[in-house]
């Protein structure tokens, strides 16, 4: 049997249990053993080696449970193509989106995609949810120790475009991304696709067994087009993809109540966002069993408005965190977006709501809480490392993890027992 060794540091934060002072981990062929007090381990397991990681926390690595990290290079695009300004609004983003990505190469978005997956490395995130548009820049997933999934992204309204699109993902599930991210489907949002188009994808989507990750519910102006057919999608973004807004009647409906119909949302799959919704489209999402992913950075970006996360809590909607692509957000630190989360949620949610989210609930999120998400006996020993400079007491640690953003360091990354950080 391997040897075991002893991950020691000042604290240790198991996410499914308190926090604790002088914490240690036992590992044994990648394996957690045990979890508990260092002086306590130590004296039982004397035979063990010692990581000390002195003024530090442990804890579970973060999870980004929605990012599109091809776009990882999206704020140099836009700067060469002259568009470092503010959008208008959530379309103008949009089509300023679209329009940046047309002139791009298979080489740049593969190597926006590689730059993406090893800044979250270096930010501590150890699984990620990410979509998918270039399936041509799959490779550079290849050589990533992440763990997750890839969603790839399928819209447009026009049925032959649709079916050929899902053929092209077809033919790529037979192998997954990397040793360690496995495939899901991206419906992008309900008024990028047809009626019909939506209960193709989603039947396509049961099929092959992929779990789905959706925008819904994000802005105004996609709540506006669903309720009558109006508003700012109908008027610029269906024109400037020339589409034909009168060709599928308006549901008139919520998003939320249109994605939740027979054959569509089913339980496990992810909803993006869930910002503008109601009391009964809450208990809808916590009866079809979907978990809710939050970007906070990115929906004050673009102004549409919060999430109701104190609601979701209450109703016990399962809730993970994401960064969004860096089109819209400032990076891909979910650190940091916790620490903009308690600034824009002020009472929502505790720390502890908060940690719980990036971690467990995002491991859940992706169908990844067996290996990561928690610090207990027989998981795979995954786990980050923070180095705590200003020492705060054992009662203030999750609000200062919470709060230090950008400020904090993460100096090791575990993944099965492998310290997989990059130079950062
Ligand atoms: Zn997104």
């Amino acid at each position: 049997m391997d040897r075991a060794t002893l991950y020691r540091a000042r604290f240790l934060l198991p996410i499914s249990a308190p926090p604790l002072e002088d914490g240690a981990l036992l590992v044994r062929s990648g394996l957690v053993c045990a979890v508990g007090s260092h002086r306590q381990l130590a004296a039982a397991h004397p035979d063990a080696a010692l990581v000390d990681f002195g003024d530090a926390v442990l804890l579970p690595p973060l999870v980004n449970a929605h990012t599109h990290l091809e776009l990882s290079d999206y704020p140099r695009w836009a700067a060469a193509a002259g568009d470092a300004g503010q959008p208008r609004d959530f379309v103008d983003w949009i089509l300023r989106l679209v329009q940046v990505r047309r002139g791009l190469s298979a080489a740049q978005l593969h190597d926006s995609l590689a730059a993406g997956l090893q800044q979250s490395l270096c930010a501590g995130t150890g699984a990620v949810g990410d979509i998918l548009t270039s399936l041509d820049a799959i490779s550079a997933y290849r050589p990533s120790p992440l763990r997750g999934r890839v969603f790839a992204e399928v819209l447009g309204r026009d049925p032959d475009q649709v079916a050929g699109r899902l053929l092209a993902i077809e033919g790529r599930l037979a192998e997954p991304p990397a040793e360690h991210l496995a495939w899901g489907l991206a419906p992008h949002a309900p008024y990028t696709l047809s009626a019909s188009a939506t209960d193709r994808v989603f039947a396509f989507a049961e099929r092959h067994a992929l779990q789905c990750s959706i925008h819904l519910a994000e802005s105004a102006a996609e709540s506006r087009f669903l309720a009558n057919g109006s508003g700012a999608i109908a008027e610029h973004l269906f024109a400037a993809a020339r589409w034909d807004a009168a060709a599928d009647p308006a549901p008139g409906c919520s998003p939320v109540r249109v994605i939740c119909r027979q054959g569509r949302l089913k339980p496990g799959d992810l909803a993006v966002h869930g910002v503008q919704v109601d009391g009964a489209d809450i208990e809808l999402i916590k009866e079809h069993g979907c978990c809710v992913v939050l970007c906070p950075r990115s929906n004050a970006a673009l102004a549409v408005g919060r999430a109701p996360v104190a609601a979701y809590l209450a109703a016990g909607v399962p809730l993970a965190l994401g960064t969004d692509s860096l089109a819209s957000a400032p990076s891909l630190s979910i650190w940091e977006e916790i620490a903009f989360a308690m600034t824009c949620y002020p009472g929502q949610a505790s720390p502890r709501d908060w940690l719980e989210m990036a971690t467990r609930g995002g491991a859940r999120a992706l169908g990844q809480q067996a290996r990561l998400g928690q610090l207990d006996p027989g998981q795979e020993a995954s786990f980050q490392v923070v180095a705590l400079p200003d020492r705060p007491a054992l009662a203030e640690l999750e609000e200062f993890l919470c709060t230090s953003g950008g400020n904090l360091r993460v100096t090791h990354l575990y993944l099965a027992a492998r310290n997989v950080l990059p130079e950062c």
